[in-house]
């Protein structure tokens, strides 16, 4: 008798692994820093590839002179949450790879559950979650982001580690994703569709690793030896 599949969650980031916003969602945030500030905030392209919307922000805080406020950011990144969704679905991010394909392949796989492990604050992951198309496939709870209380990106792989009792694959396009991954046990799929090299990236051994144009075969044979790997 054929087994059953194994039940697995696949944990993924947002920014440079699902989608691409063309610099909008960065300008926005500069836009809501300054405006709400008073200041001139600036994020270069890459900049902050792998940081939280709470590191950015605090991190934008303290370069301008003022101090790391949590609450201010907090204020900044509601700012930009509202203003971003608009702008989103007037111009939708671009979905990197064959993400489209393998989102329409998986749901027709039951077993395979998809959440979402990104260091975007609330507004921000649901006005690009939603203006790429790609809300359906999440349900309401599967949002593990940053938040106050959880600034890091380690924090936010932990608690989706303590929450989700399935078998976890992160799957990030950043250096910070792969750490975050190997410090709380769990098995990582990098991909080089963002900012990070694929020679970069492999330099820092991933479990898993697909190229800059990756296609739903090459992830679905991923997925099929993750599957095999946590079943031994
Ligand atoms: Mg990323």
């Amino acid at each position: 008798m054929t087994p059953k599949p194994q039940r697995i969650a696949l944990l993924w980031d947002i920014d440079g692994t699902l989608l691409d916003t063309k610099g909008i969602a960065a300008k926005q945030l500069v836009e809501s820093f300054n405006g709400v500030t008073g200041r001139c905030g600036t994020i270069y392209p890459g900049q902050y590839s792998g940081f939280t919307d709470f590191e950015i922000v605090l991190d934008l805080l303290q370069r301008a002179g003022l101090s790391r406020d949590i609450a201010r950011a907090e204020e900044i990144l509601t700012h930009y949450g509202i203003r971003l969704k608009d702008r989103l679905l007037e111009n939708p991010p671009r979905l990197l790879a064959d993400v489209q394909t393998v989102f329409q392949k998986i749901e027709l796989l039951p077993y395979i559950q998809h959440f979402i492990g990104t260091g975007n604050s609330k507004l921000g992951a649901e006005a690009k979650i939603t203006a790429s198309g790609l809300k359906k496939y999440f349900t309401g709870n599967s949002y593990f982001i940053s938040t106050q209380a959880r600034v890091s990106r380690d924090q936010i792989i932990r608690a989706a580690a303590e929450e989700i009792s399935l078998p976890i694959l992160v799957i990030g396009d950043s250096d910070r994703d792969i750490f975050s991954a190997k410090k709380n046990c769990l098995k990582v799929l990098a991909m080089a569709t963002g900012h990070h090299k694929v020679d970069k990236l492999k330099s820092l051994n991933p479990d898993f690793l697909l190229g800059e144009n990756w296609n739903a075969k090459e992830f679905l044979d991923v997925i099929s030896l993750f599957s095999l790997e946590i079943r031994d």
